[in-house]
Order: C-alpha cells, then structure tokens, then sequence
C-alpha cells in the first residue's frame, strides 16, 4: 500500500499509518538524507532550490579532481560550504530522532548526511555512511582538524597545509570515485537486515548504496515509511509514504512513541 499527503504536515490519515506502524516497531532503524536538514538552512542537492550552483558538483565532490585541484575544492568549502554550515543549527527533526534514541526506541541511526547535526542535536553512534564535512584529514599525519580551524588556515593559504605535520588536508568524506567507509556500511547493511521497520526522513533514495538499505528491509519482511518532501523511486513499494515536510511531522510522530 502507499499513500500520499498533499498538505506537509497536515495529513492524518497517512500519519495515522505511519504511527501505527512506528508504535508496532520491535527494531526501528531510521536512514536520513538531505532534506531532513533542509529545516537547518543546508540545501539539498534534488529537490526544490536544491543545488549549490556556485561551484560545480562534478569537481568539487570528485576525488578525481580533488587530486588533480585541491584548491577547487578548498575555494568552495571556504565560500559556500563553510558558512553554511557555520551557521546551520539541528531543528526540529534532529532533535526528534535524538530524542527516540534516548527512549530506547531507535535501534539505529544511519545518515548520508555529512553535516555532523544529528550529533549536534544529541544522537550517538551515528552511522555516518560519507563522512563528516566538520573534519579534515592529513595525507600526512593522519591528525583529524575541525572544520573552523581549517577555515581559519584558508586566510593564509589555499590549499592549507596541516597545522601539526604541514602534510596536504583532505575533506573527511566520501566523494564520488571513492569507497565508503567498509566498517559504517557493514554496521549498516546490518542494521537494515535486523529492522523490522525502516523509517526514512529527507532523502530522494536514488544515490547507492544508501538507497539500497530499505531494500534490503522490505526483501527481508520489513516495513517501509518514508517521509519526503517529493517522490522516491521506492514510494510504490513503502508501506506508507508521507509527503510532508520531516520538520512538521517528526516531532508528532516521535511525541507518539516518546513522550515528553
Ligand atoms: P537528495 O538531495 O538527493 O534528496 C533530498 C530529498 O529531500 C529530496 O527528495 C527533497 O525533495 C527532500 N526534501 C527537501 N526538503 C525536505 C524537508 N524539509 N522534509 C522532507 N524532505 C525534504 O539527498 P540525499 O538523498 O541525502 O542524497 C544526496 C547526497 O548529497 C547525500 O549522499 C549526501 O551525502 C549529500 N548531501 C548532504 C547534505 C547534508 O549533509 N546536509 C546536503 C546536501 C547533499
């Protein structure tokens, strides 16, 4: 069965399945993208007003031109990445995964998220399948530097050599040409295969191998809700599918199964 809210936030009747469900959960696994922090001010890159035009993805989000133009890369954290992301907050969706989390209600917490708001807002144990863009590595040393500091070295220098070793930085996450993570992306194939619910918030389910986690779940008898803004190539095979906006449904569904 799928159904679809035309009103974010507003639709009972697909929200009402959706907490059943949730409430039925044994072991609840949730797989956030993009738009659940779209509420922060971080846009997304499908979706409504979702790319970052300044800069072209196909550079500065491939390892391949990182190598060959470093600077490109460090040209967009430091002009269109960083405030961003400086001054970005978790909200509302955030802060309710956190707060199932506490409750013992969420098994697991999987993101392709890179902006580092769910810890933000207080889950632990994130299972962060690109990385973190609140980090860089030395090629060098191996040191991990905060974001900020590296901004700070960008007044300097582009591209900045690392404060402990002066070895090259790199972002701390998976760009396109490149694995993931092999230790995040098996902890989460398994966490997919235990759910017995999956419950994605804010992604357009089309980039692999995140979008093959609910998959996998449903292949294994699993249940599927997804809340999203828009559509998702899984919409016809989820066991319910809100369209609404994860800010304004979020904090009701979790108010349900985690009360304050
Ligand atoms: P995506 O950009 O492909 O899809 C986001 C989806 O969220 C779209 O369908 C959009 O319509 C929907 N959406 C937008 N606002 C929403 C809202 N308020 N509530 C609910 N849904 C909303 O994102 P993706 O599926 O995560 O894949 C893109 C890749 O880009 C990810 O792998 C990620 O690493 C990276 N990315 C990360 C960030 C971030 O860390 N915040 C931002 C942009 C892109």
């Amino acid at each position: 069965m799928s159904a679809n809210a035309s009103h974010p936030g507003s639709d009972l009747p697909t929200l009402g399945q959706a907490l059943a469900i949730l409430l039925g959960a044994r072991r609840l696994v949730a797989l956030t993208g993009a738009g659940c922090s779209a509420g922060s001010g971080i846009p997304t890159y499908r979706g409504e007003g979702g790319l970052w035009t300044e800069y072209d993805p196909e550079k500065y989000a491939s390892i391949a031109y990182f190598e060959k133009d470093p600077a490109y890369y460090f040209r967009f954290f430091r002009d269109v990445r960083y405030p961003v992301l400086a001054a970005a907050r978790p909200n509302e969706a955030h802060r309710a995964l956190a707060r199932l989390q506490r409750a013992g209600r969420l098994h697991a917490l999987v993101t392709q998220n890179i902006d580092g708001l769910h810890q933000e807002a207080g889950s632990t144990d994130v299972l962060e399948l690109h990385g973190n863009t609140r980090r860089f590595r030395c090629l060098g040393c191996g040191a991990l530097v905060d974001f900020a500091a590296v901004h700070r070295l960008l007044a300097e220098a582009l591209p900045p050599p690392c404060p402990h070793c002066q070895g090259a930085l790199r972002p701390d996450v998976v760009l396109f040409g490149e694995r993931l993570p092999e230790d995040v992306l098996q902890r989460s194939l398994q966490a997919a295969r235990e759910a017995d619910v999956m419950l994605v918030v804010g992604s357009s389910l089309v980039v692999q191998p995140a979008a093959s986690l609910p998959v996998i779940n449903l292949e294994r008898g699993g249940r599927l809700v997804i809340v999203n803004l828009g559509d998702t190539p899984l919409d016809r095979v989820a066991t319910v599918k809100v369209d609404a906006d994860a800010v304004a449904v979020l904090p009701h569904l979790v108010e349900a199964l985690a009360p304050s």
